[in-house]
């Protein structure tokens, strides 16, 4: 529809545990701790993003952990597999680091292409796949060099309730193309450089059930809020329906279910994770918006305390 890239802007999770999924995901895969804010929704629950260095549109995983929450299940009407690019050459390395580190690993193909599944401590399925790109990190954290490390996603698989118009939705309304299929899966694939190639399932499985170790949604690129009123529109006209657009501080935000039971976001590349910090202080300190900041006391009282990764910017 615009002159923007197709691909993942951000996917959030839910999870049990701040900590833990910061040793996970700051540590054990090396991604940056990007920023430290709380859900803006729900104010007493932290708001967890890690990213690339500066946390790029297409790099950023985030998460709301919160205690107690129950398993979820993953089924239809979800994100099945978050999957990371890695460079070329590197699963052996992230085999060995993550069997070191006690992560049961699976290796698997789709569509020829190898990749390797494992679970994060939540149990969401997470994988990895070594594809050329040009993108690079700069962001490394002990034990693991720029020639492995993560750089971003490389796709996801979805699982809809109705592939076929969750399949209509991707192409019709965000720009993707449809390149691939076989028994199984439906491959989908963006204009941008990474976080670009989209499994849609074929089978339509049990409903999931959310909760943690799934992903509560998936968030799209978009370049600008200019045109949120012609995305909402657009969404309109397929029968689904937007939220009004919301203030994320880092972004903006539209949100709809598909009639395949995913939920969706339509996310602005700007302003990006260094509009309220520095890149050297990224994820340092809690960050609040304006309208939560009168209320910091509490809010920082509320929440549990955490020890942040540590890495290095190259
Ligand atoms: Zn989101």
């Amino acid at each position: 529809m615009k002159t923007h890239s197709t691909g993942i802007h951000h996917i959030s999770s839910m999870v049990q545990d701040p900590q833990r999924t910061l040793d996970f995901y700051g540590e054990v895969l090396g991604l940056r701790f990007v920023k430290q804010t709380v859900n803006f929704d729900d104010p007493g629950t932290y708001h967890l993003y890690f990213g690339d260095e500066t946390g790029e549109p297409g790099t950023v995983i985030t998460f709301f952990p919160i205690a107690g929450l129950g398993k979820g299940k993953v089924g239809s009407g979800q994100v099945g597999v978050t999957t990371y690019l890695v460079p070329a050459g590197s699963l052996p390395f992230w085999e060995e680091r993550l069997q070191q580190h006690g992560i049961a690993t699976v290796a698997t193909t789709r569509f020829d292409e190898a990749s390797l599944l494992f679970e994060d401590p939540d149990g969401l399925v997470v994988e990895l796949v070594a594809r050329p790109s040009s993108k690079q990190t700069r962001w490394v954290v002990e034990g693991i060099t720029k020639d492995e490390a993560i750089v971003g996603f490389a796709g996801a698989t979805l699982l809809s309730k109705d592939p076929d118009e969750t399949i209509r939705l991707l192409t019709e309304l965000l720009g993707f193309e449809r390149v691939a299929e076989d028994g199984e899966w439906v491959r989908l694939i963006g204009s941008a450089d990474y976080a670009n190639v989209i499994d849609v399932k074929k089978t339509v499985l049990p409903n999931g059930v959310p909760g943690t170790g799934t992903v509560h949604h998936i968030a799209w690129r978009v370049a600008d809020g200019e045109q949120y009123p012609t995305w909402q529109d657009a969404i309109f006209d397929l029968g689904l329906r937007p939220t009004e657009v919301k203030e994320r501080n880092y972004f903006r935000s539209v949100y709809f279910h598909d009639a395949g039971r995913i939920l969706h976001e339509l996310a602005t590349d700007v302003p990006g994770f260094t509009v309220d910090e520095s890149i050297d202080s990224l994820g340092e300190t809690l960050r609040l918006p304006s309208w939560l900041e009168e209320k910091r006391d509490h809010i920082s009282r509320t929440l549990p305390t955490i020890e942040l990764p540590k890495g290095e910017r190259i």
